[in-house]
């Protein structure tokens, strides 16, 4: 018997030599063009089905799922081969696939994807949705995360990869990529596993600085010692993260904080990577609002995000936070006038709190 093929399938026949090397393979390929039916079970199948090889002789192949259902066979349960329209659209979506991947650094539009894939725009955004998780846009602004990954792993500067990747501008690069690149919280959760991180240390007053960066933002700066206590700070804190110390790249943000520290104007902290509770968040936030030679106390913050009960937690955000001076937790005070903790360090927190207030007066 040679099967035919349907209109939905205008692709060759098989014939049933192939059809049967194709179950035997499992040739996924092959999905939609034929269906075999199994007499032992009465039930019929694509060629890709999971389920056991059942001996030849039981085998019978039919051109469509219509035509075994005719003949008195049940559809799989396991690999569902009365679902055609499924077939048909998980050919269109690798059609779709492949086409942007053949394009990372071009503006690819739904209509012109649809034209590739023979579909209607509207059906091919919604099929692809549903097999792949993400729009087209999506799935193609997520290629060129990947190359944005991978040029910023060869060294290049985040701006230049970022046009290189097909971004047009560094603000569209994190706009879109930010969720991707950036520290999430199941990234977090994870150590920081998938998550490119570059750091550099340099000397203030205080100690050493050390400042690491996504490519979204700051996600840590730690005072300390020496660089190989504030690395082991870092790497403590992401233990599963691509951590790459790059002065070069960071060397304006690095100058930033030393600047924060240790010079007598205000200087503008870059952008932040903040990964926490929506708690932690808000009192972060809040601090970030606190003018530099301010101070407030726990109380007040808690009350200024509209928890004035939480001031217990607010010290607990407080001592949290991963971004010193950046996210000014230092000026956060106890109500009876003392200093209150700080994670790197008592005198460290009095030395930022005296020079600020110097500053002021
Ligand atoms: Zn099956």
């Amino acid at each position: 018997m040679t099967i035919s093929t349907t209109p939905a399938s205008p692709l060759a026949p098989v014939c049933d030599d192939e059809a049967w090397s194709a179950v035997l393979a499992r040739d996924a390929l092959l999905d939609g063009r034929f269906v075999y039916a199994v007499r032992t079970t009465n039930v019929f199948c694509r060629p890709s089905c999971p389920a056991r090889r059942p001996n030849r002789e039981n085998v019978r192949f039919f051109a469509s799922p219509l035509d075994a259902r005719r003949s008195g066979y049940r559809a799989c349960r396991r690999c569902r081969p009365d679902d055609e329209a499924g077939t048909a659209a998980e050919q269109a979506v690798e059609r779709a696939r492949a086409y942007l991947a053949s394009k990372p650094n071009e503006r690819v539009t739904l209509a012109d994807l649809a034209r590739v894939c023979e579909m209607s725009p509207a059906h091919l955004q919604r099929t692809f949705k549903r097999l792949i998780g993400v729009t087209p846009r999506r799935y193609h602004q997520a290629l060129r995360v990947e190359a944005f990954r991978a040029d910023s792993r060869a060294g290049r500067s985040v701006l230049d990869a970022g046009f290189h990747a097909g971004f047009g501008s560094s603000r569209a690069l994190y706009e879109q990529a930010g969720d991707a690149l950036g520290m999430t919280p199941g990234a977090y959760r994870r150590g920081g596993a998938g998550v490119a991180i570059a750091y550099a240390t340099g000397v203030t007053s205080i100690g050493v600085v050390l400042v690491a960066v996504t490519a979204r933002g700051v996600c840590a700066a730690f005072i300390g010692d020496d660089a190989s206590q504030v690395e082991r700070e870092l790497r403590a804190e992401f233990p599963a993260a691509d951590c790459q110390r790059d002065e070069a790249e960071l060397s304006d943000v690095l100058d930033a904080f030393i600047a924060m520290i240790d010079s007598d104007v205000a200087t503008t902290p870059p952008p932040v990577d903040l990964v926490g509770t929506d708690f932690q968040r808000s009192v972060w936030d809040a601090i970030r609002a606190i003018p530099r030679g301010e101070r407030r106390t726990y109380a007040e913050l808690a009350a200024a995000i509209g928890r004035p009960a939480s001031a217990r937690a607010v010290a607990g955000a407080c001592a949290a936070n991963r971004v010193a001076v950046a996210v000014p937790c230092h000026r956060v005070i106890r109500g009876d006038g003392g200093l209150g903790g700080y994670r790197w360090g008592e005198p460290r927190k009095r030395a930022l709190l005296s020079r600020e207030t110097t500053d002021r007066s």
